[in-house]
């Protein structure tokens, strides 16, 4: 099983799709035992929503880069302790 690390950086590919079934199932059973990494993923899969409908609204070159920091950003995963 991945850790939460790993989890967090395999974000994009899970949620894209683009990874093996294997590793598919590796970070599916991670997620199934660990809230923080669904709260993570929950809030990731948000952030990229909102960043796509920001593009599709106003599309502009700067779009894109605005895009890539934003996922750099989100692929920190957020710390929950008291
Ligand atoms: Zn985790």
């Amino acid at each position: 099983m991945p850790t939460c690390q790993e989890v967090a950086e395999q974000a994009t590919e899970y949620l894209e799709k683009a990874m093996s079934p294997r590793e598919r199932l590796g970070v599916w059973a991670h997620l199934r035992v660990c809230p923080n990494c669904r709260t993570y993923l929950r809030q990731f899969m948000d952030t990229v929503a909102l960043t796509r409908r920001a593009a599709a609204e106003a599309p502009s070159p700067h779009d894109e880069n605005r895009l890539v920091a934003m996922m750099k950003a989100a692929r920190t995963p957020g710390r929950t302790e008291p």
